[in-house]
């Protein structure tokens, strides 16, 4: 598969982990909050839902061109967060995909302990919550009964291929994610379908294309018909149930169905880790945009205050200060020097260019 992360490394999950700074979000905010805070020696931990880093960049409009980053003339959601990944691979932060910040505890030495529903736990003096317009959460079919097999035998999400070796798996969907993860997991099931209610894909034409080639091989099966229903017992799955107008209803046997119908955004667990909340924002102050929480910071379009602009340029500029205000509590007592990457051979060796 692609690596999304340039190289940079992933969290084990369900490990317990100790850093300086946690961040919820690996938006292009949440990246470039590595970037600032790295030039202050403080090392960072990302968790994200999504399987990849960019948030909205990546994951709404990766192809689409961006006209107001500066210095960038035009740069497509997928460069920019490119772009971002490589300008943070100096300082080495630690990626937790796939996986929501669940719960927030404070421990009594006054750190934070992050749980993910993986049951990874990150403590660290410090919260810098990152998290746009919230978690992405999948779109569901419109099915009843739908809930007895979720997490059982329907998926929205792959966390783990190996869960589908040797599996009768359906893929339901014609975005990048439905074929993506069908020219993934073919090669590993023991049979392959793909169902989409029309034969036209808004994947990326040349995943389209090789689903099309497998077609013909034979090794994928493609179904132009609409999802209807499921078939089992006690949350494992026997078939689907397909329908279309020539053939009425019929079912396609299987093991497994993964139905990538796209995501919406909900803020999610956040609205439970005890901040002040407006509008399902996060109200800040703009001179290190702190919450109301002592030692949480919200950048980006999570948070709220007077003349807030929903660009990601503004968020640039909140993930500078916020570094500055969360180094003042991670490192008590130690000076804070203001200096320029241009000329402080200090910052070039964290960089690894001096
Ligand atoms: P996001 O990009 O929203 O990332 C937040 C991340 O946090 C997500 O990946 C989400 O999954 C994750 N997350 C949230 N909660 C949790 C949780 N509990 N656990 C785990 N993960 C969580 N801005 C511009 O400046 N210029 C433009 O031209 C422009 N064009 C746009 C075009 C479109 C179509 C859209 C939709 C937006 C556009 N924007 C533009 C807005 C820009 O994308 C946002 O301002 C920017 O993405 C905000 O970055 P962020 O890092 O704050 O949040």
């Amino acid at each position: 598969m692609q690596d999304h992360l340039h190289g940079a490394a992933r969290g084990e999950a369900g490990q317990a982990y100790e850093t300086d700074v946690i961040i919820v979000g690996a938006g292009p905010v949440g990246l470039f909050a590595v970037f600032e805070l790295g030039l202050l020696d403080l090392r960072c931990h990302l968790v994200d839902v999504l399987d990849r880093p960019g948030g909205q960049c990546a994951e709404l409009y990766p192809e689409k061109p961006i006209y107001d980053i500066p210095a960038l003339p035009i740069v497509t959601g997928q460069e920019l967060t490119d772009r971002l990944m490589e300008q943070i691979k100096p300082f080495s932060p630690i990626f937790h995909l796939n996986q929501m910040a669940d719960a927030l505890e404070r421990l009594p030495d006054g750190k934070f302990k992050l749980r993910t529903e993986l049951g990874t736990t990150i403590t660290a003096p410090i919260l810098c919550i990152a998290a746009g317009g919230g978690s992405f959460v999948p779109r569901k079919p419109k099915i009843e009964g739908l809930e007895a097999f979720e997490g059982k035998s329907v998926h929205y999400a792959v966390r783990k291929m190996d869960r589908f070796k040797d599996r009768d798996i359906v893929i339901a969907g014609g975005g990048d994610s439905a074929l993506d993860w069908v020219l993934n997991l073919q090669p590993l099931a023991k049979s392959t379908t793909l169902i989409h209610r029309r034969d036209d894909f808004r994947a990326a034409p040349h995943s389209v294309a090789k689903m099309r080639a497998l077609v013909a091989e034979g090794k994928v099966r493609l179904e132009i018909s609409d999802l209807k229903g499921l078939a089992g017992a006690d949350g494992a799955l026997s078939a689907v149930v397909c329908e279309t107008k020539d053939k009425g209803r019929y079912e396609i046997p299987c093991n497994e169905l993964l139905a990538f119908y796209g995501l919406t955004m909900k803020l999610g667990p956040i609205a439970n880790f005890g901040l002040n909340l407006n509008e399902n924002l996060i109200p800040v102050d703009t001179q290190k945009f702190e919450t109301s929480e002592p030692g949480i910071f919200a950048i980006g379009d999570i948070n709220t205050y007077p003349g807030k602009l929903k660009l990601i340029l503004c968020g640039f500029h909140e993930a500078a200060l916020m570094a500055q205000g969360a180094f003042k509590i991670a490192r008590p007592g130690e000076r804070l020097v203001f200096l320029y990457t241009t000329s402080s051979t200090d910052l070039q060796k964290k960089l690894g260019v001096a």
